[in-house]
């Protein structure tokens, strides 16, 4: 069988590691990146092996630099079957209308609105819903974290209410740009779009977050309260996330105290780029009294969202029906066990 051909626009933070990701699976391959600027991400792009494709207007920009150039944008959706847009948040929308004049699928990212696309993915909570779509957003980072632990529970044990705050990094690793430097930042539009952003794809969970910016580049940090339609145990909970796909139980004993430990273990597990695609729940963190369930969780936002955009692909090209046939391969190829 001939692999789906994948193009990515936007190589950023997102962009470079869902390439990564895709050319390491043995059912899909990337034809091809979009570049901008002829930066030092263009040259890397190249020493991959990615076939570099601009806007029209850019071409000189990358002749001077004299970095090679495959064609323009417009080739790329010649040659690709879907698009993984990884532009920054707002932008998606304006490439919308190019992708579908050019009859060719796309996925956007959690920047976007979900009314963009009207259908949103998460390969634990709704796999088949982008079965065979033209167009799916795979949800932001920290939805992924809230979506990866909160729907196996409410599969086994129905949720009644769930009240989470995420205390969220405030600009990536590579970023000269974004802050507080050195403060926490509450965001006071209540409740925060993170909430809804989860109901996009459990539209029955009773759920409101709040959410403070700290001065951190490595991961975000949630406390996450939730009540149970049932009493439940500490135990009961644990056995549930052991099972569940792309969750890392850890623990502060073993010196996992903080995301600076997680990112550590990251590094040690020698994946692409060191990243933890996980969501990291401390074990000894876990507790339920009752039927409240109150635990935390840390989120990579770097990385958690890439092995969904591979099994999204899989669902909007109709390569594997099953949604955990498709987490399992993802995972194998990402060295995730
Ligand atoms: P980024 O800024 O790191 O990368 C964006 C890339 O798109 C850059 O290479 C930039 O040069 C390029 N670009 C900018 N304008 C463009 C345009 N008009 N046409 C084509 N390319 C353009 O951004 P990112 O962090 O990778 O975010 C991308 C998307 O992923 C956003 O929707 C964001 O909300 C989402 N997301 C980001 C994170 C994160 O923590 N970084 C996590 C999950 C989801």
């Amino acid at each position: 069988m001939s692999k789906v051909k994948v193009g990515i626009n936007g190589y950023g933070t997102i962009g470079k590691r869902v390439a990564a990701a895709v050319n390491r699976q043995d059912d899909m391959e990337i034809v091809g990146v979009t570049k901008t600027r002829p930066t030092f991400e263009a040259r890397s792009a190249v020493d991959r092996g990615f076939g570099i494709y601009v806007p029209e207007g850019s071409l000189q920009s990358f002749k001077d630099a004299g970095v090679p150039v495959k064609g323009t944008v417009r080739d790329l959706y010649g040659v690709a079957d879907i698009i993984v847009d990884c532009t920054p948040g707002d932008v998606g929308e304006k490439y919308k209308a190019e992708y579908e004049a050019a009859g060719i699928k796309a996925i956007f990212q959690g920047g976007e609105e979900h009314s963009l696309t009207g259908i949103s993915f998460n390969s634990t909570a709704n796999y088949s819903e982008s079965w065979g779509a033209q167009f799916s957003r795979v949800v932001s980072c920290n939805t992924t974290g809230l979506l990866r632990t909160l729907s196996p529970i409410d599969r086994n044990i129905k949720i009644k209410n769930v009240y989470a705050t995420l205390v969220r990094r405030a600009a990536d690793p590579g970023d000269s740009k974004g802050g507080p430097i050195n403060g926490l930042e509450p965001t006071v539009k209540l409740p925060t779009h993170h909430g809804p952003d989860v109901k996009s794809i459990m539209p029955w969970l009773n759920i409101n977050t709040m959410a403070i910016k700290a001065s951190t580049t490595l991961m975000h940090l949630h406390t996450v309260v939730a009540e149970l339609e049932r009493e439940s145990s500490t135990e009961e909970i644990l056995n549930i996330m052991r099972t569940s796909p792309r969750v890392r139980l850890i623990n502060s004993r073993s010196g996992l105290k903080g995301t600076a430990e997680i990112m550590e273990l990251g590094r040690d597990l020698g994946r692409d780029r060191s990243d933890m695609y996980e969501i990291a729940v401390w074990e000894d963190g876990v507790k339920v009294i009752g039927s409240m369930l109150y635990y935390y969780q840390a989120i990579h936002q770097e990385s958690d969202v890439v092995p969904e955009n591979v099994d999204c692909i899989r669902s909007m090209c109709k390569l594997e029906e099953d949604a955990s046939a498709s987490v399992s391969k993802t995972d194998r190829f990402l060295g995730i066990n």
